[in-house]
């Protein structure tokens, strides 16, 4: 236990003013702090109000990163109990933003920077990690931040970010968390020629140089830190399907964009269900997008549909892609990148949209193409037309890269959209009625998934794991949600919604034999236990 201004500067031991009387003669604190012992309730208010008082929310960033770098109990607190205020700020969209002014912002270090130029002793440097038995790690390289593109070593808000969110919505212990950016350059001229860029000045690495780096941290981290869980996080597109398939079964880990995304979109459509009528077998989706975010949605759908008893080509019929050339179909089996081959349909080639709409007729159009105003009034009201309720997710982030905004889906489809977006969107009134539209956050599922899969010890993080995240989230969300058109419960039952994913994971992972640890006999007790609560522990 440190003493004295060690004490202080501890951020997971630090209380601040909160230190009582006997703690601060018993560690040496008096004189160190101002001599009134406030309790973390007060604390919690003046700290609210410092955030409120800022007018731009990139301020408020800052000073919420440098509370979590001061008293990280009562950063969490304050996460916590005001949940919906502070994960926009904490993560997207202000962290894009954050991410963008990385370097300007720079005050304090947190988490590793590992670049090029480590190459043959990346162990060492994760051995230099000031906490031992890391559990939780989020990487990224850069290349793909949010909506953003490549930023290089800015991205490191990202995998901040991201574990604080564990920790806020499943509890994971920031003790055991570790965000690391692997710094491979950047391609970014403005960055490369910028005079206060943090990053290595070099064009990114790419193909044996690039494999044989990620190869080396794969092993160092198997090597430093067996038992971590690694997430893959805004990795490029051409990298982010070969790490994932390459790895996964090498150390537990799992791709956010990719399964998390996946995972929560197909809880939406599940939720939605009773709304669009039929089962999910019965869905046609068809998505404007096909990079990531989209074909992991139709992977797991497949898988959903697959444990049903559907064979997998028949799942994978009722999956139609529209990307940036046109219809993704088999006479472009040349020019397809390889995640799209399984989704390349024997059907004529339709060059727009709307055609693509008219002839496929889906139940479900989801877009993840980044590309803002694609659909259209024309084609949702085709989807209004085809469909009693048409179910419409115009996921593309920031808000202004939305597909269509939530009050054009309510409008054009006169108020049968079934919506849910990536970005929030404020209520709609439309036709006497008020919708709350959803928002399919990531952060439904990918806390949930992170817990379950350490409490059980699994070994790998699989599939059926995000479907059973999915189809818990879904059952989550209540009639009342639905009556007003959310298909994704309340984010402020993150930590219980967060709770019940971790139990239904670990759970798939007892069944499927991939938990290494006993099985507790309440596994949902045994997972409320270690969840990190932000309260201060007695020192004295
Ligand atoms: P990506 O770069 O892997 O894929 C984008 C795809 O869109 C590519 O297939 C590309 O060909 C296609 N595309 C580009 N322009 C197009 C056009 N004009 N018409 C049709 N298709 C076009 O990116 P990703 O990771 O799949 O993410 C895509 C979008 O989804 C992003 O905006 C991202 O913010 C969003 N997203 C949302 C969530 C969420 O809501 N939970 C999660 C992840 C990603």
């Amino acid at each position: 236990m440190p003493r004295g201004a060690a004490l202080l500067a501890d951020p997971l031991l630090n209380k601040g003013t909160a230190f009582t009387e006997r703690e601060r003669d018993a560690l040496g604190l008096r004189g160190l702090l101002p001599p009134r012992v406030f309790t973390l309730g007060e604390q919690l208010q003046r700290s609210l109000a410092a955030v409120r008082r800022k007018s731009d929310n990139l301020e408020k960033y800052i000073y919420l990163a440098n509370l979590q770098n001061r008293n990280e109990v009562l950063f969490y607190r304050l996460v916590v109990d005001h949940v919906e205020e502070m994960v926009p700020l904490i993560y997207t969209p202000t962290v894009g933003q954050a991410c963008l002014e990385y370097g300007a912002i720079y005050r304090r270090s947190r988490g590793l920077f590992i670049t090029l130029r480590e190459r043959g002793r990346i162990a060492e440097i994760l051995r230099e990690w000031p906490h031992e038995g890391v559990r939780l790690i989020v990487v990224t390289d850069g290349e793909r931040i949010l909506g953003l593109g490549d930023l290089g070593a800015l991205g490191m808000g990202i995998p901040i970010g991201k574990l604080a969110l564990y920790t806020a919505c499943s509890g994971v212990h920031p003790y055991y968390t570790l965000p690391i950016t692997l710094d491979v350059g950047t391609d970014s001229k403005p960055l490369l020629d910028g005079e206060f860029y943090i990053g290595i000045k070099q064009r990114r690495a790419r193909g044996a140089a690039y494999d044989e780096f990620i190869e080396e941290f794969v092993d160092a981290v198997g090597t430093v830190f067996p038992q971590a869980l690694l997430q893959w996080e805004d990795f490029g597109n051409t990298n982010a399907f070969r790490l994932l398939q390459k790895y996964r079964t090498r150390l537990p880990s799992f791709n956010d964009d990719i399964q998390g995304t996946a995972a929560v979109a197909l809880a939406g459509l599940m939720a939605a269900l009773p709304l669009l009528g039929g089962p999910l077998a019965q869905q046609r989706i068809l998505f404007l997008g096909a990079g990531e975010a989209g074909t992991g949605i139709a992977d797991l759908f497949v898988a959903a549909l697959r444990s049903e008893g559907m064979s997998e080509a028949d799942a994978r019929a009722r999956c139609w892609f529209f990307d940036s050339k046109g219809l993704v179909v088999q006479s472009r089996l040349g020019e397809l990148a390889e995640h799209k081959l399984p989704y390349a349909h024997a059907h004529a080639f339709i060059p727009t949209l709307a055609e693509a709409v008219e002839v496929i007729k889906p139940t479900a159009l989801i877009g993840v193409s980044g590309m803002p105003q694609t659909f259209t009034q024309e084609i949702v009201s085709a989807m209004a037309r085809l469909n009693r309720r048409p179910a419409i997710f115009a996921l593309s982030n920031p808000t202004s890269k939305a597909e269509c905004t939530a009050e054009q889906a309510y409008t054009w489809s006169e108020g049968r959209a079934v919506f849910a977006s990536g970005s929030p969107f404020a209520p709609v009134e439309f036709g006497g009625q008020r919708f709350l539209p959803g928002q399919g956050n990531n952060i439904y599922i990918f806390p949930g998934v992170g817990m379950g899969a350490l409490t059980c010890g699994a070994r790998e993080v699989s599939d059926a794991m995000f479907l059973a995240a999915a189809r818990t989230l879904a059952g989550l969300a209540s009639g009342d949600d639905l009556a007003v058109g959310r298909v994704y419960p309340s984010l402020t039952r993150i930590r219980e919604v967060s709770l019940a994913i971790a139990t239904a994971v670990a759970e798939e992972a007892y069944a499927s034999g991939l938990a290494t640890v006993p099985r507790p006999a309440d596994l949902k007790a045994d997972i409320r236990s270690r969840m990190f609560e932000p309260v201060y522990r007695d020192y004295v």
